[in-house]
């Protein structure tokens, strides 16, 4: 007879053996527990954080298949090739699959075969599928994506309104909620409209420390982008956010030109191309995405190395939410946006556009202001955003631009005065470029004709070059000194709390655009606030981190699958560090499970012990 085992528990013993990890992350072991346990739960997770273990787990511990939703096909078929990789028996419905294919899965799941069916909301409320469902036991129904049932959020969808159905038809049946997204309205509205007002809330802390935050100046933003491009990222993964199709267009064109292997993404071509490129972009090393706001959502690619924004975004939320998507792994990631004052004329004329209820619109002011704020910001980038989120106070990050270049700061009370009063005596009908003529004295022929060259602040501003004032205005703005005309023509208003300043009972600091640093003082203070694991210094190590690459790579291709659903960067990373000899070190590798050590393990290991004797 065999001994009895030690009492292992389950799903302890699934982590280690189908994931490779041996320790659980933040909340993960108790949101696991309870649902397991068959309670309902809320889980706000900043993306990278571990969300799908929390279900994935739970959907291999308790009898009967899961049901996950989320929103997007494309992706869901990429969380179920990860899952086959691991030895998971999970599949994805939709009615793209030839037919053959949709009922040998719904025969699983009705034997009990299958642990992880994923679905669209869609396909799930159809009474169809609903009455399959009646025919299975349920593990659970974990909604991905969960902020998409909210309209205060950036990604809603209408279908996501009718999940709501899974409590009263399913009461039995635990349901996990689970979003990157947790403003406070959003995280109301998710308990609400999804019946979990009594499910017990998972919050976790809200900050990615491996992703940097940096934030400069439009000035020539080709030439800024291919030389951060060149310069830092060579050789790397990530994706570009422009505002328009035509300028996703132009940038991918002109990076091509220059070597780079990049690709358009906009809902104006074509399902083919898009979906073509999408698989490059997961599938191929170095592959650098330029895309509109239409490409990114759930994207699960771990090793995202840079999120650059070359047009602001709409919101702190989509900010967050977009360069989210970098560094899913862990590792040291980067996000990078130019701006000017253009950018945030743009932005407010096209919320005075908006035929939204005038209270949602002035909430959206009320989300362009803080938005600017956090550009225009002294601060440590890091503290002003999760303040923004309500998330636990932080001390400044050492890994965004302000900490790692300080920004000067200086009293700026007298130019706010000269620069607000000569808004008010053109009669707030002008925006910068006007306003700046006349404080450096211009004789424009619109000056001219206005005779503004008789206004009492003419030429009384030349204490600074344009460019500075121009950062003076922003700053302002960023204050809530002065407001951008709703109307479009980009014009200064003051705002409500410019009197104390014209009288001269405030004061205002503001900052100095920073000078250039060399590239090596940057790196050199980035390392000592972020420490070791950031860079591989060693060219040994480099090249083997390499070597481990291009062979994950060739492997990927055979399969036809995307490259870190073999190995993640980071497990790469740590058989770099470990040089693992044989299969037990192999083993102990954080990633490797059982599965992956059968299939994966010899062909690395003579990767990793080439040219040792
Ligand atoms: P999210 O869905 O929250 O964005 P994922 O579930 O995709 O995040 O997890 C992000 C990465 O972290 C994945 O590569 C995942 O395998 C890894 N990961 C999750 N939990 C653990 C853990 N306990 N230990 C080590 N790595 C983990
Ligand atoms: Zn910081």
């Amino acid at each position: 007879m065999d001994a009895i085992a030690p009492q292992i528990l389950p799903h302890k013993d699934i982590l280690s053996r189908v994931f490779g990890y041996d320790s659980f992350r933040g909340d993960q072991e108790v949101i696991i527990r309870h649902v397991i346990d068959g309670g309902d739960a809320l889980v706000l997770m900043p993306t990278g954080g571990g969300k799908s273990l929390c279900y994935q787990i739970p959907a291999m511990c308790r009898p009967g298949v899961a049901v996950i939703v989320s929103p997007l096909i494309a992706l869901m078929q990429d969380q179920v090739t990860a899952l086959q990789q691991l030895g998971v028996k999970a599949a994805a419905l939709n009615s793209s699959l030839p037919y053959s294919e949709i009922l040998a899965t719904e025969r699983a799941m009705r034997s009990g075969e299958l642990e992880m069916i994923y679905v669209a909301p869609e396909k799930l409320l159809t009474e169809n599928f609903l009455n399959l469902l009646d025919q299975c036991d349920l593990a659970l129904f974990a909604i991905d994506e969960a902020h998409c049932v909210s309209q205060w959020g950036h990604d809603f969808r209408p279908e996501y309104l009718k999940l709501s159905q899974l409590k009263e038809r399913f009461p039995w049946v635990p349901r996990i909620a689970l979003t990157a997204t947790a403003d406070g309205p959003t995280r109301q509205d998710i308990k609400e409209r999804l019946h979990l007002s009594d499910a017990r809330a998972f919050v976790a802390g809200f900050d990615r420390p491996n992703i940097r935050y940096r934030i400069g100046l439009k000035a020539a933003p080709k030439k800024q982008l291919t030389d951060l491009l060149e310069r830092e990222h060579a050789g790397q993964s990530g994706i570009i956010y422009c505002m328009s199709r035509n300028k996703v267009e132009e940038i991918a064109q002109s990076l091509c030109e220059k070597g780079f292997n990049a690709l358009p993404y906009h809902a104006g071509l074509g399902k083919d191309i898009r979906s073509g490129n999408q698989d490059r972009f997961l599938k191929d090393d170095a592959v650098i995405m330029v895309a509109t706001v239409a490409f990114g959502m759930g994207i699960d690619k771990p090793d995202v190395r840079f999120v650059i924004h070359l047009d602001l975004p709409k919101s702190l939320e989509a900010y967050y939410q977009e360069t989210g998507r970098a560094g899913r792994d862990g590792l040291p990631a980067e996000a990078w946006m130019i701006y000017s004052m253009n950018d945030v004329a743009r932005l407010y004329h096209m919320a005075s556009q908006s035929d939204a209820p005038e209270a949602q619109k002035r909430i959206e002011n009320r989300k362009l202001e803080a938005l600017l704020g956090f550009c225009e910001t002294t601060r440590c980038r890091r503290q002003v955003l999760l303040e923004y989120f309500d998330d636990n106070p932080i001390d400044p990050c050492g890994n965004c631009d302000t900490c790692l270049d300080p920004v000067e700061s200086f009293d700026g009370t007298e130019a706010a005065q000269k620069a607000l009063s000569t808004v008010y005596r053109t009669g707030q009908l002008f925006g910068s470029a006007h306003v700046i003529d006349i404080l450096l004295g211009a004789k424009t022929e619109r000056i001219e004709k206005l005779r503004h060259d008789q206004l009492s602040t003419f030429g009384i501003g030349t204490e600074f070059p344009k460019q500075e004032w121009r950062s003076i205005f922003r700053q302002l703005v960023a204050l809530g000194l002065l407001k951008v005309d709703m109307e479009g023509h980009g014009s200064f208003q003051l705002g409500a709390e410019c009197r104390p300043v014209l009288r001269g009972e405030t004061t205002v600091l503001l900052r100095r655009d920073p000078q250039k640093k060399t590239r090596a003082a940057l790196r050199e203070r980035y390392k000592k606030s972020f420490g070791p694991a950031a860079t591989i210094d060693d060219p040994q190590d480099e090249a083997l981190f390499q070597a481990l690459r291009a062979r994950r790579l060739e492997l990927a291709k055979d399969q036809g699958v995307p490259p870190y659903v073999i190995f993640n960067d980071k497990t790469l990373l740590e058989m770099v560090m470990a040089r693992p000899r044989d299969l037990g070190d192999m083993a102990n590798i954080p990633g490797v499970g059982k599965r992956k050590l059968e299939r994966y393990a010899d062909t690395f290991l003579s990767v990793v012990n080439k040219g040792r004797d």
